[in-house]
């Protein structure tokens, strides 16, 4: 594998990056995970607003264009040949001084990882999953804004361990009014009474790139969407769930806290968004690199 960092691509051994670089310190920095379907990125543009927004929010000048990142990413797939795979971008506050200020760090540092991707079981996506709501609540937007996709994630790591720890592969995160924000890695949504409904951003959700497209899948099929304020209590009743993210796709939920949801298998709306999510990253013609 070739990793890209700051224009130059290292195997895996030299791929390296200072310990004093402040992405490692304090975790100072932002990051994308992107997904290759078929020698194409998918919704690279997306990816990439998204990287800009997180990089404004903490006053991070990007050291490249937007295009130039794009060709960047296209570049490391298409020199590791990933036409399938999973995409880590990474853009850090570079090497500074021991203080916390990232005044002292004059250089971000781009990297890019392209492999293969580490998806859920395949039973899950045909059996659901189990999860269960975790103690650690979502960071208050007033805080650390979960809209940010920065490289600080022990958040979502603390609840992580918490889901592990309960047996479970995912967890729920509320936020600190106890409403539904999202998942450590995923966001959540539910159907109910033919109506498709997840979180308003502003519970503490990333505005996910899966998030955006299953809506748009969704109004395009005719199924009413809304973003109000969801409780446990939405959850437990919903006719269906299932959890959105580049790496896990569509994943059906099946049991949250104890409470079997729907049927108790996966549902007949979230298969038909399945299927759709697949015909869009199955696009055949023409890969833009090979
Ligand atoms: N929420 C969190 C906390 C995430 O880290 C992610 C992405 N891994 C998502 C939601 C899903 O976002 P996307 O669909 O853009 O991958």
């Amino acid at each position: 594998m070739r990793i890209y960092i700051d224009g130059k691509f290292y195997d895996e051994k030299n791929a390296k990056v200072s310990v004093f670089d402040h992405g490692l310190l304090y975790g100072d920095g932002i990051f994308e995970g992107i997904r290759a379907y078929n020698g194409r990125v998918f919704k690279l543009k997306e990816h990439i607003d998204r990287l800009f927004y997180s990089a404004k929010a903490i006053l991070l000048t990007l050291p490249l264009s937007h295009a130039e990142i794009m060709r960047a990413v296209v570049a490391t797939c298409r020199r590791n040949k990933v036409h399938n795979g999973y995409i880590r971008l990474v853009v850090t506050r570079g090497i500074g001084t021991l203080g916390l200020n990232p005044n002292s760090c004059k250089q971000p540092s781009v990297i890019i990882i392209a492999g293969k991707i580490q998806l859920y079981p395949q039973g899950y996506y045909k059996n659901g999953l189990e999860i269960i709501t975790v103690p650690t609540v979502r960071n208050l937007h007033s805080a650390l804004n979960p809209a940010i996709k920065s490289l600080n994630y022990l958040n979502n790591v603390l609840a992580k361990i918490e889901a592990n720890n309960g047996g479970c592969e995912e967890a729920i995160m509320l936020n600190a009014e106890g409403f539904v924000a999202e998942c450590t890695g995923d966001n959540v949504f539910i159907v109910k009474a033919g109506q498709l409904l997840t979180p308003p951003l502003s519970a503490g959700a990333l505005y996910g790139i899966t998030r955006s497209v299953v809506m748009e899948l969704a109004r395009e099929s005719g199924l009413a969407v809304a973003e109000p304020n969801l409780t446990r209590y939405d959850l437990f009743n919903a006719d269906e769930c299932f959890l959105t993210g580049t790496g896990a796709e569509i994943i059906p939920v099946v049991k949250i806290d104890g409470r079997i949801i729907g049927t108790g298998k996966p549902g007949p709306v979230t298969a038909r968004l399945v299927t759709k999510y697949h015909a869009l990253t199955n696009v055949s013609g023409e890969p833009i690199y090979s």
